[in-house]
C-alpha cells in the first residue's frame, strides 16, 4: 500500500472564475488569490486510485468578500462526453456555505 501526498502553494493573481458570492445575489466574478493543490495515490499493484483537491482563497470582484473554495476529484468518478473523452467529476465546496443553495432547493 502506497500513499503519496504533495502540496503546492501558488499565487495565481490573474485567474478569474465565476462563483456564487456570499453577499452578492447569484454568481459573480471571483479572483483566485492563492491555491494549494494536494494530490495523492492509494492502493497496491493490483488496484490503485488517485485523487486531487485544490484549496483556493477567493475574492469577489463585486463586494470584495473573501471566502474559501475546495474542488476535489478522483480517478474513480468520471464519465464519457459525446466525443468519448473522459471527464472527471469535480465536487465543489464553498465556505461559508452559500445561501443561494437553499433558494435553489426550495424553488
Ligand atoms: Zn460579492
Amino acid at each position: 500500500m502506497t500513499k503519496e501526498i504533495s502540496a503546492r502553494l501558488g499565487l495565481e493573481t490573474d485567474l478569474e472564475k465565476t462563483i456564487s458570492c456570499i453577499k452578492c445575489v447569484g454568481k459573480t466574478s471571483h479572483e483566485v488569490l492563492a491555491v494549494i493543490d494536494v494530490r495523492g495515490n492509494d492502493g497496491d499493484q493490483d488496484y490503485s486510485m488517485s485523487w486531487h483537491s485544490g484549496h483556493e482563497i477567493i475574492k469577489c470582484l463585486g463586494c470584495k468578500s473573501i471566502s474559501y473554495r475546495v474542488v476535489s476529484s478522483n480517478s474513480e468518478d468520471y464519465y464519457h462526453d459525446e466525443n468519448d473523452e473522459i471527464i472527471y467529476v469535480e465536487t465543489e465546496n464553498l465556505y461559508p456555505p452559500r445561501i443561494g443553495v437553499f433558494v435553489c432547493l426550495t424553488d
